[in-house]
C-alpha cells in the first residue's frame, strides 16, 4: 500500500534542522509536501525556501521582517503572517498533518503545545519544549492521542531499538555522548577557551546554542531530561556514556539484559526521514558506514566533576516540578552570554547552578507557572551575572596601538 502523501509545518525552516529537514522533503516529494515554514528574523532563507516549496503559509516571528517577506511572495499563492502568535496559530491549520519543531530553546513551548491540542503528530527536535514542560506536554499528548517522534539523534536511535519491543520493558538506556570539543580537557584549559573553540564540535554541524550546549556537556544533561519524558523513564534508568566516534546514537538494554543499539554515520537527516516517515523507513543516498574506516569505537565515563552541566541536568531531573524549567532558561541567558562574550566558558556552569538554588520551587507546575519560572529564572541569571566580572579580551592590535580593551 502507498503511504498518504504528509503535510509538513516545519518551524524553524532556517535553521540547521529546518534545513536539512527540507533536504530530506525534496528527495521525497511523494511522501511529503510543506504547508508551513517559520523562521525568526532570516527572512532572505525563508523567502529562498517558500519560492521553491511553495507552502501553504510562512511565519516570521520578527514582524519587522513582514513587509520584506510579504512584497517578495506578492506573486505567488502563499500567505505570510509575522509574530510567535501566527506561529501558534498556522500549527493548528486543518491542512497541517505533522509538525516538525525545530525551532531553539524556550520559544519553541508555546507552539509545540499548541500543535498538540490541535492533535498534529509532533517530529520533536525543540528538547527544551520536553525539558522546560515534559510532564505537561507528556500529558496532553496522551490526551490528545498525539504521538511524539524523536528527531534528537540519539532518542531516534532508541525508539529505533523499541520497534518491536512496545511491551517489553525497558531496563536501562545508555545516552551516547561525543563529549564535544573539549572531551578531556581539565578546568585549567577550559578557564581561557574562546567561543571559536566551542563552536567547533568534532563530529556534527549544528546551530550555535546546541553546539555550546554539547561543549558544556548540557546537551546530553538536557537529553536526560528528554528521554525520561519520551520513554517513561526513572533517573536510575539512564545512563551517559561517552563514545568519541557518534557512531552508536544509543543503545536500550531490556529486562533479559540483551542491548539493542542503533549505528550509522553522524547525520542528522535520517532521524529527521525517520521521525517523518515512520512507521516506514524511506530510501536514502546518505553516506553509509563502513567498519573498516572505524576499527576502534570506544567508550569512557563522562568527567562530571569538570563538566559540571551533565550533573546539574542529573540533580533538576531528580529534584522534579518546575527545576528543570529554571535549569533551562539559566542555562539559555548564560549561553547567550558566553556567545556574546560577556562571561567565560566555565561561568556557564556557575550561573545555572546558582539560578537553580535562588529560583522558587515549585512541585506541581501549571502552563502559567512555567512561563512565570521561566522569567524569574532569566531574571536571576542575568543578576547573577551582573555580579561576575566581565571577560576582557585584548587582542594583538589593541596591545600594539596601547588602546585599552573594552570591558
Ligand atoms: P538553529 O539555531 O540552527 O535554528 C533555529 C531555528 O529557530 C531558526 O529557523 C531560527 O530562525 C528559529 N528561531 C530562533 N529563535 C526563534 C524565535 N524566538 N521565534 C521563532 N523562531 C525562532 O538551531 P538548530 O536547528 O541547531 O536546533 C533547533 C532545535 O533542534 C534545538 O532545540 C536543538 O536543541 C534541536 N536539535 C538540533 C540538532 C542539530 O543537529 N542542529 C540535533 C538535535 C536536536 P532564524 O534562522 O530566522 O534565526
Amino acid at each position: 500500500m502507498i503511504a498518504k502523501q504528509k503535510h509538513i509545518a516545519i518551524l524553524g525552516s532556517t535553521g540547521s534542522i529546518g534545513t536539512q529537514a527540507l533536504e530530506v522533503i525534496r528527495s521525497h516529494p511523494e511522501s511529503f509536501s510543506v504547508e508551513v515554514l517559520t523562521a525568526n528574523g532570516n527572512a532572505d532563507l525563508l523567502i529562498k525556501q517558500a519560492i521553491e516549496f511553495k507552502p501553504n503559509c510562512v511565519v516570521i516571528a520578527d514582524e519587522k521582517k513582514y513587509k520584506r517577506v510579504k512584497d517578495a511572495l506578492d506573486k505567488y499563492d502563499i500567505k505570510v503572517f509575522a509574530g510567535n502568535k501566527s506561529i501558534e496559530q498556522v500549527v493548528q491549520m486543518e491542512t497541517v498533518d505533522t509538525v516538525l519543531t525545530a525551532i531553539v530553546g524556550y520559544a519553541g513551548l508555546a507552539s509545540t503545545i499548541s500543535a498538540i491540542k490541535a492533535k498534529k503528530q509532533i517530529a520533536l527536535a525543540n528538547k527544551e519544549t520536553l525539558v522546560v514542560a515534559g510532564e505537561l506536554v507528556a500529558a496532553l499528548a496522551k490526551e490528545n492521542g498525539v504521538n511524539i517522534y524523536p528527531v534528537d539523534s540519539e532518542h531516534s536511535a532508541i525508539f529505533q531499538c523499541m520497534a518491536g519491543e512496545w511491551n517489553n520493558p525497558i531496563e536501562k538506556i545508555y545516552l551516547t555522548a561525543s563529549g564535544g570539543p573539549f572531551r578531556g580537557k581539565d578546568k585549567k584549559f577550559l578557564t581561557s577557551v574562546k567561543k571559536e573553540q566551542a563552536l567547533k564540535h568534532p563530529n556534527w554541524e549544528m546551530g550555535a546554542k546546541i553546539t555550546i550546549d554539547s561543549a558544556t556537556l548540557m546537551n546530553k544533561g538536557l537529553e536526560v531530561i528528554e528521554a525520561k519524558w519520551l520513554f517513561h523513564l526513572k533517573a536510575e534508568q539512564i545512563e551517559v556514556i561517552v563514545h568519541p566516534q557518534s557512531i552508536i546514537h544509543s543503545i536500550v538494554q531490556f529486562k533479559d539484559g540483551s542491548m539493542k543499539a542503533q549505528m550509522g554515520l553522524p547525520d542528522m537527516r535520517l532521524p529527521i526521514q525517520y521521525a517523518l516517515s515512520f512507521p516506514n523507513r524511506l530510501p536514502s543516498t546518505f553516506p553509509r558506514f563502513d567498519f573498516l574506516n572505524f576499527p576502534n569505537l570506544t567508550f569512557e565515563k563522562p568527567d562530571t566533576e569538570t563538566f559540571r552541566c551533565l550533573s546539574l541536568g542529573f540533580e533538576a531531573m531528580k529534584k522534579g516540578g518546575n527545576a528543570a524549567c529554571v535549569l533551562n532558561a539559566a542555562n539559555e541567558v548564560a549561553v547567550s552570554a558566553f556567545l556574546s562574550e560577556k562571561i567565560s566558558f566555565l561561568k556557564i556552569a556557575e550561573v545555572i547552578e546558582k539560578t537553580l538554588e535562588k529560583a522558587s520551587f515549585v512541585k506541581k507546575p501549571s502552563y502559567e507557572d512555567y512561563v512565570n519560572s521561566d522569567s524569574e529564572a532569566r531574571i536571576i541569571a542575568n543578576e547573577i551575572m551582573d555580579n561576575i566580572m566581565p571577560i576582557t579580551r585584548i587582542d594583538a592590535n589593541d596591545a600594539k596601538n596601547n588602546i585599552m580593551p573594552i570591558t
